[in-house]
């Protein structure tokens, strides 16, 4: 996903082993990113644009009226079978993929407002209430929006516009008589008792909604840093030669406080799996909701109800806000290239993304400084303008520094050594250059000039127009070449950069069946971004900090005690729970092109062969562990059992093909099926895998969602305490992953009316999540809500009367 579709990639690696060794020798040896570019790009043939082209013809990105009617008539069979939250994602893809001011995107989003009335998101339907409106909703079904309209408000506390709406009904009933008799009786009906509820609603205090009452407490930074905006004046920034640049803590702090609170210089939602074009019409256009159909293109935030881009079905946003917003920073030049992106990759649109959005900084000198770098290598530019002109970003007077002057002792910081969230620190991250294979930076810089061909012919007015007016002198005639040359160098530079910089935006998303009582939940990667300072920090496999998100803010907190001095870490995936030493060593060093001698890879390297010894195998005999490489042999003392590895991972993996069918059965609701299944996994892994083996906690944590989804919460809580402990010992006691572990026990205690259990887990819980979080969390709402429930459950003491 981050890196083009296979058929792109495996097309420029043939045309790359085609080429003459010669010129193959020329572009692995070109000493800058703009000689790599210019060789490059000098191969991309009008045949290699066709075959681009071809390809992402596949991508459906543009509006199609039959689209918008299938998704509508799709989405009412699902409303009248009341999944409400079904049949609202088709209307979504039904307003994407129908014109503005058309009577199919008003029905749609009238019948989308009526999807969200039922789900209880007042706020949201009376918005789209207001957008069918907008776009030219039919007069003669006007009452029943009017009345869903006045409904919405009553329920949300506002009286007064609830009786407005109802003048303006009946209004509308005197003037134009437009239903049918039994129609009206029911319209009627309905309206009396939305006027009763009025009524009774209007001798209550207005009542705010939860959302308006909630708080970002504990979200701020207790002090921020001078140096490192984002940062918390806990922390220093260090350089160091072999180390690069990285943070330090001036003073010890406590596990939980937050370090960095930073938003995204830039992002791209991961579109999910976006389905080519199929070639059957049954299959024609794809139902399911994928990342790209439920979050805002901009912001990232959750929603059910998008509000799609005017040009193409593919942007979707929160608001009309976050969509202007996007339009004029990005996406009036994306909109048009949509299919080419997908096409591309999420690095490929990064980059693009990066370099649009630099527009808006003064970047001169930056850019001064990369077209500097290219003309002292002899890249012809035109002599009568200095590279700034070029770029538009002339300032003025300022036109004749030289480089050194803006050369700083730390780069990405500014002359006073700050270190700000700008491009400066964006283009300041290093793309590694001379560690990447040549066959990566010839397939990224095809694709970047195959991006830059496509911006050319899309018309590059819009891609360059200035827009500080101000600072442009009278327009000339832009000299597109060169132009395009020092675009296309920077967004190679940022493609490479991407490979070791770039951060994944993650989410918790809810993946068990819908009737699930207890959240089966899943980190899954919802945006690519770039964020300067969180870049700073160096990897460990055993960090000290824990990274969350909320939208595109990245928050860092420590995970633990940090010592002053100590450098704050974070892990880059690779972590120690997850895998041994030498396979974290191969990630790191394919990706990140370092050696990690982080605490745990020094020990580990110590002794390899011992491996960790929770996801040992045990003796059938007398279930010691068992010891060895190619041949284990039993470690108990008078055992004399031995067996070869080849047949322990065969089994194995016959038993995870067990586990995954089991797992398979209970998301489709087969629960007795499931828990057959998984009882034998259980006597079956007893029989060879110790009892803090990974799989062994994954039945476990099965058993008690089958269990919790039967009712039966004793079951269910006696398993899950068992993943527990496996959790405990692959992550530790305060890890993130055991907060979440402790949360789903606390729901089944909970639901099981266990109190004391309940509460005692509840605060478990709730102190491993705020470390990790902060308070501003679902889950740690989720579990106030609880206690708070169990709290009034319990007996009161009487008191004294008054
Ligand atoms: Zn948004
Ligand atoms: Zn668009
Ligand atoms: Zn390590
Ligand atoms: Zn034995």
């Amino acid at each position: 996903m981050d890196l083009p579709v296979d058929e792109w990639k495996s097309y420029v690696l043939q045309k790359w082993s085609l080429l003459p060794k010669s010129i193959q020798v020329t572009i692995s040896t070109s000493e800058t990113l703009n000689d790599l570019f210019l060789h490059s790009s000098a191969l991309l043939q009008p045949e290699d644009e066709m075959f681009l082209k071809r390809l992402s013809g596949g991508y459906v990105v543009g509006k199609d009226p039959d689209a918008s009617l299938l998704y509508r008539e799709k989405g009412n069979k699902k409303f009248q079978a009341k999944d409400y939250m079904g049949a609202a994602v088709l209307y979504s893809k039904g307003v994407s993929h129908s014109g503005p001011n058309s009577t199919d995107i008003s029905l749609c989003y009238a019948n989308r407002s009526a999807a969200l009335f039922h789900l209880g998101q007042y706020e949201t339907c009376l918005k789209d209430i207001v957008r069918a409106q907008m776009h030219g909703y039919p007069e003669r079904l006007q009452p029943k929006l009017l009345l869903r309209k006045a409904e919405c408000l009553v329920t949300l506390g506002r009286p007064q516009e609830a009786s407005q709406t109802i003048i303006d009904l009946e209004s509308s009933f005197a003037a134009k008589p437009t239903l049918s008799a039994s129609q009206f009786q029911i319209l009627q009906r309905t309206l009396c008792r939305v006027k009763v509820k009025v009524q009774e609603k209007k001798n209550l205090p207005e009542i705010f909604p939860e959302a308006l009452t909630k708080t970002f407490e504990g979200m701020d930074l207790r002090e921020e840093n001078e140096q490192i905006p984002g940062a918390s004046s806990s922390v220093t920034l260090h350089i160091d030669p072999l180390k690069g640049r990285f943070l330090v803590a001036t003073k010890d702090i406590l596990p939980g406080e937050l370090l960095v609170k930073e938003d995204a210089f830039v992002s791209v939602l991961n579109p999910g799996e976006v389905p080519l074009r199929p070639h059957s019409l049954e299959s024609k256009w794809e139902i399911q909701a994928t990342s790209g159909d439920l979050h805002c293109h901009r912001c990232l935030r959750h929603t059910l109800a998008p509000v799609p881009c005017e040009g193409c079905s593919y942007a979707k946003y929160c608001s009309q806000e976050c969509m202007q917003q996007a339009w004029d920073r990005y996406h009036s030049v994306e909109c048009s290239l949509g299919a080419l992106l997908l096409t591309l990759g999420v690095f490929c649109h990064v980059a693009l993304r990066s370099t649009l959005l630099a527009r808006f900084e003064d970047v001169g000198k930056v850019i001064k400084k990369l077209c500097g770098e290219m003309s002292n290598q002899g890249i012809c530019l035109p002599e009568s303008k200095t590279p700034a002109q070029i770029l538009k970003y002339g300032q003025g007077g300022e036109g004749e520094k030289t480089d050194k002057a803006v050369e700083t002792p730390i780069p990405g910081c500014d002359i006073n050594g700050k270190y700000e969230r700008n491009y400066n620190a964006i283009f300041h991250l290093l793309p590694h250059t001379e560690n990447h294979s040549p066959e990566y930076k010839f397939l990224c810089a095809v694709s970047v000039s195959a991006l830059c061909r496509q911006l050319e012919a899309a018309g590059l007015q819009a891609f360059t127009t200035d827009l500080k007016p101000t600072k442009l002198k009278a327009a000339e005639t832009p000299v597109l070449g060169a132009e395009l040359n020092v675009w296309g160098v920077a967004m190679l530079r940022h493609m490479l950069q991407l490979q070791c910089n770039a951060q994944a935006i993650t989410t918790i998303q809810q993946t068990g069946s819908k009737e699930s009582l207890i959240a089966d939940t899943r980190r899954v990667r919802l945006a690519t971004a770039l964020f300067p300072v969180v870049s700073l920090l160096n990897h460990s496999c055993s960090p000290n900090t824990s990274v969350s998100f909320i939208g595109t803010i990245a928050t860092i907190r420590a995970s633990q005690l940090i010592r002053s001095g100590q450098e704050i870490l974070h892990c880059y995936g690779p972590h120690e729970s997850r895998m041994g030493v030498a396979e974290r060593r191969q990630k790191l060093r394919s990706q990140y092109f370092f050696d990690c001698d982080c605490p745990p890879c020094e020990r580990e390297k110590q002794r390899p062969s011992a491996g960790p010894g929770r996801e040992a195998f045990r003796c059938h005999r007398c279930r010691a562990l068992l010891q060895g490489d190619d041949v284990l042999s039993c470690s108990g003392p008078a055992c004399t059992e031995s067996v070869g590895r080849d047949l322990l991972v065969s089994r194995l993996q016959d038993l995870q093909q067990q586990v995954g069918a089991a797992q398979k059965h209970l998301r489709n609701g087969r629960l007795e099926l499931a828990i057959q299944l998984l009882l034998g996994c259980q006597s079956d892994a007893e029989s060879f895998l110790s009892a803090e083996h990974s799989v062994v906690g994954e039945i476990e944590d099965a058993l008690a969602q089958a269990y919790a989804a039967l009712g039966d919460w004793e079951k269910s809580a006696t398993h899950l305490q068992k993943s527990l402990q496996v959790v405990e010992v692959h992550h530790g006691p305060s890890s993130v992953e055991m907060g979440h572990e402790l949360f789903k026990l606390a729901q089944v205690f909970f639901n099981g009316c266990a109190i004391p259990e309940a509460l005692n887990t509840i605060q478990k819980a709730e102190k491993v999540l705020l470390v990790h979080y902060g308070p501003w969390n679902d889950e740690i709402r989720e579990l106030q809500k609880m206690k708070s429930c169990l709290l009034d459950l319990l007996p009161i003491p009487v008191g004294p009367k008054e």
